[in-house]
């Protein structure tokens, strides 16, 4: 297969020279689709991740120095750029993740969404809030945001260009630099959007990319951070939250998910299929927030698993460079074998696979059969372990009670989807589920494509969140600055103290009283 036309020598030689990198070593990048090897991409050492924060701090100054309207002017031209070059970014990814065309466009269009919406927001949620002060007329408290300086951004392999710029965007708008570190898998694509904000006028040196795997540059990334922003699995998310913790900074940590369906007795079975196939299935099954576990009552049970195995079959799997296929490759031959190692775990212990549970190497050396298991226990691997991958297991359930017993079982809290026909019922149901997006007649996308709103795991699957005003706060520390027009607040050495405590009793109670305090 060759690779599409955009992707030239020319191209990726300028997008690997974006990397920070002395060491002389590199890491090989191959197509998924074929397992060919494409490009070198420079490895970084830890004086390297040092040099990036040195160059962007050196930036970040300036940048912080200019009024938020001409960095936001940045990011207007920055929006203008991806809206014509999204599918250059789309080639990118799908050489270097193998998933399927509509998927890598649906990416984009996240970063486009989240930039759009801080262009329109970053005004109000960063403006300075005066209000009254301790002595009221006397004085004024204002509290004022200030960018934390440069963020460590790490990103993973899944949804490498969503999660790495939409994760910046509102860094950068509140004023900060940024060193990322994208997964080697899938540091091109991140690295051809980096090139678009400098295209679009951002300082030189603002975001600085640097690579390598995390034990050997994840320290050096942190040590130097002011914050740290990850998403990736909640292994790695317990060791980078564990040193910012022993340097006293803040981090958001997105991690996985087991995230759960629920399917109602009231509901349109035609919507279910459909949103559950597109749930279960996106991004190869390699989502944070797709649906690994489907609840559906005695009754229905059969009626759905009949309909949904019929769709799942109809699913069009292939490696393309084209809109045609429903699903792609899984992004290497380790989490190909990961997640057959998940499928022949359960069948082994007495689980049956209803449709797919086989590697496709006829399509390519990734490739895995959209997979739905039914008779699944607690004793399986995928009963409780997050699978990324296209396999989904199917559980009957005797009351709701018993559903959502069985949704909440589980240590993550990332997503969970509601089905019914009655909606207020089934938002009832849903928010009795632990999880950080509860989606009502959608899968994942609803909550997901909400930018407004701020959403993160609960339970195992994070710590803080992202979008909404606390998705840009975040990234900001808040000084207060209190001013008295008077000073009245220091007692002179000669105060009568039962005067005073009593004077100030009265003055709480008359403040109460007022409402002002
Ligand atoms: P991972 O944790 O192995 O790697 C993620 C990133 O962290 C990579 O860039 C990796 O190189 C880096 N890394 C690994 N060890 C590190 C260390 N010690 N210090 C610093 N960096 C380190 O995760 P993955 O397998 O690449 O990604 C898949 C996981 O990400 C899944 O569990 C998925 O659910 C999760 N995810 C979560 C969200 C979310 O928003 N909650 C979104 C996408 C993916």
């Amino acid at each position: 297969m060759s690779l599409p036309p955009s992707v030239t020598s020319e191209l990726l030689a300028k997008l690997t020279g974006m990397v920070v990198s002395t060491s002389g070593r590199a890491y090989p990048v191959t197509e998924v689709y074929t397992g060919e090897e494409v490009v070198d991409l420079p490895q970084s050492d830890p004086a390297d991740v040092q040099t990036a924060y040195a160059a962007a701090r050196a930036a970040q100054a300036v940048w912080a120095s200019w009024p938020l309207k001409r960095r936001l002017a940045v990011m207007k031209r920055f929006h203008a750029l991806l809206l014509e070059q999204g599918l250059i970014v789309a080639d990118l990814m799908q050489v270097e993740t193998g998933k399927a065309r509509r998927m890598a466009f649906e990416e984009t269009c996240d970063v486009l969404m989240v930039t759009s919406h801080y262009i329109k927001a970053a005004p109000r949620i960063l403006k300075e809030r005066k209000h009254g002060g301790v002595v009221p007329l006397m004085s004024t408290s204002t509290e004022v945001r200030i960018p934390k300086g440069v963020i460590g951004l790490i990103s993973p392999w899944n949804f490498p260009f969503a999660t790495s710029l939409s994760d910046a965007m509102p860094a950068l708008i509140a004023g900060n630099g940024v060193v990322l570190k994208p997964d080697n898998k899938s540091t091109l694509n991140v690295a051809y959007g980096v090139g678009l904000l400098y295209e679009a006028g951002m300082p030189a040196g603002l975001v600085q990319i640097v690579c390598g795997e995390g034990p050997d540059i994840g320290a050096a990334l942190i040590e130097n951070a002011d914050y740290v922003m990850f998403t990736g699995s909640t292994a790695t998310g317990r060791v980078i939250g564990a040193q910012a913790g022993q340097q006293l900074i803040g981090c958001t940590l997105e991690l996985g998910g087991k995230n759960p369906l629920i399917v109602l007795d009231d509901a349109n079975l035609d919507e279910v299929i459909a949103g559950t196939v597109t749930a279960t299935f996106l991004n190869t099954g390699q989502a944070c927030m797709h649906i690994e576990r489907i609840y559906v009552s005695e009754r229905r049970k059969d009626e759905f698993t009949r309909r949904f195995v019929e769709a799942v079959q109809a699913i069009r799997v292939a490696g393309a460079y084209d809109f045609s296929p429903d699903m792609g490759s899984l992004v290497s031959v380790p989490q190909r074998e990961r997640v057959q190692a998940h499928v022949e775990d359960a069948v082994a212990k007495g689980a049956t696979v209803l449709t797919g549970g086989k590697p496709r190497p006829d399509l390519g050396p990734a490739f895995f059969e959209p997979t739905v298991l039914t008779g699944v226990t607690p004793d399986m691997v995928l009963a409780r372990t997050e699978t990324f991958g296209p396999v989904t297991a199917i559980y009957p359930y005797t009351s709701v009670d018993a559903a959502v017993a069985m949704a909440n079982d589980t240590e993550y809290g990332l997503n969970a989807s509601v089905w019914g026909g009655d909606r207020r019922a089934a938002e009832a149901v849903g928010r009795r589920i632990e999880a950080g997006n509860i989606n009502v007649n959608d899968g994942l996308a609803a909550s997901y494509a909400s930018k407004k709103s701020t959403s993160g795991g609960f339970k195992a699957s994070g710590v803080g969140s992202r979008h909404g005003d606390a998705g840009m706060l975040k990234y900001t520390d808040v000084q207060n600055v209190a001013v008295l027009k008077k000073q009245v607040l220091t007692n002179p050495p000669d105060t009568d103290w039962t005067k005073q405590v009593d004077k100030t009793i009265k003055g709480l109670r008359f403040l109460r009283k007022l409402g002002i305090r």
